[in-house]
């Protein structure tokens, strides 16, 4: 046992599309019924397992006999028919081991989108409590663009989030990081354990040359560098093997562990990571910089010069310097029309001034702010 797989309870595990689709391009059952074994096995030795999963577009283009999708509506019909061949096997084979499954097809706006998220997360929670496993892709039939996760990596690090996981696995086709591409250059050295996902650590997937480390490794890292700042701990191992799964939590194979940064994060913050679109800013004076940063303080209408964008209370927003610089991310207390008018003023003069609006003290509470 590692000791830095101690006291892990929530894992939500990513396979790909490279697991569920054989190389000669037909599903591959037997592996997927070695994954759901796998997680059979990791539920009875008392882990809650949540299960992200690609395979809709590949199961689809099997089933239409598509060999490329040449356009997006073709993709998101193949989406609409593997979905159901994928959720036809997860079923059948889970029914077996006497396991109910429940899926959910997400989007980044119902990750987002603050009562989509509160509401997802309590389905989550729901189905584990009766001992369901959930079943999460992206709702690829409907999703357009700007609401578009994009890739089942940093989908599985949004879900960790809002879940609350304390391991993310990332089943991939190559059993970790490495210096270099390992098939290229035999100095290519293993990483088992990342600290932190610097620099130094993303020119290793990013370097010109090797194969293995484009696009693949790159959104793994994005993931990384997500839930290891929410807490989360993440490992990237070969899918491949079998047993897999049992064989992380026992330290029997091969895989790399990127570990959570130290601080703890409530649950508003760990929204305030998962969402990258803003409904709008504030920008505040100097006084108030400098309470944010370095005496950890609430944001007061005092502090406020101006405000950019149309939100309402709940909105998730970015707080920048006078000079336009993003300093932090908030929930913010009040809609855009209300700070606006009270913008400037001491807590007794607001009070006054929204009078049956009156909330809250604050803009934003220090506990739904997260320093940039
Ligand atoms: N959601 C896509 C699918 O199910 C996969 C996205 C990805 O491969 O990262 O086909």
């Amino acid at each position: 046992m590692n000791k830095h797989l101690n006291n892990i309870k929530r894992i939500v595990v990513k396979v790909g599309t490279s697991t569920i689709i054989d190389p000669q391009g037909f599903i591959n059952k037997e592996k997927i019924f070695s994954l759901i074994k796998d997680i059979v096995e990791l539920r009875r030795s008392g882990y809650e397992v949540i299960l992200v999963s690609s395979g809709a577009v590949g199961c689809g283009n099997v089933e239409l006999n598509i060999k490329k999708n040449t356009s997006l509506s073709q993709k998101q019909a193949s989406a609409a028919v593997g979905q159901i061949t994928l959720l036809n096997y997860y079923y059948d084979y889970f029914k077996i081991f006497n396991t109910n499954i429940g899926q959910l097809l997400l989007t980044r706006y119902d990750i987002e989108n603050r009562k989509n998220n509160l509401n997802a997360t309590n389905t989550i929670n729901e189905l584990l409590k009766q001992n369901i496993v959930p079943i999460i892709n992206e709702n690829d039939s409907t999703v357009i663009d700007e609401i578009k996760v994009g890739d089942n990596d940093n989908l599985g690090a949004l879900i960790s989030i809002l879940a609350q996981a304390d391991l993310y696995i990332i089943l991939s086709d190559i059993d970790g990081i490495y210096t270099d591409n390992p098939k290229t250059n035999k100095d290519a050295q293993f990483l088992d354990i990342i600290e932190k996902v610097d620099d130094k650590i993303i020119s290793y997937a990013s370097g010109k040359g090797s194969e293995f480390a484009t696009g693949g490794m790159a959104t793994k890292l994005e993931a990384a560098i997500k839930v290891n700042a929410a807490g989360i701990k993440m490992i990237i191992t070969d899918g491949s093997v079998d047993g897999v799964l049992g064989k992380v939590m026992n330290h029997n194979i091969k895989y790399s562990l990127f570990l959570e940064s130290d601080k703890k994060l409530v649950a508003k913050k760990k929204f305030l990571l998962t969402t990258s679109k803003m409904n709008g800013s504030i920008i505040i004076d100097e006084g108030a910089c400098q309470a944010l940063i370095k005496d950890n303080a609430s944001l007061l209408p005092v502090g406020v010069k101006e405000v950019i964008g149309t939100f309402d209370i709940g909105d998730a927003i970015e707080i920048k310097d006078l000079n336009n610089k993003v300093i932090a991310l908030g929930i913010v207390n009040y809609s855009n029309d209300d700070i606006n008018e009270i913008k400037g003023l001491h807590t007794n003069e607001f009070k006054r001034k929204l009078s049956n609006k009156y909330l809250y003290d604050t803009i934003v509470h220090k506990d739904n702010l997260v320093i940039k």
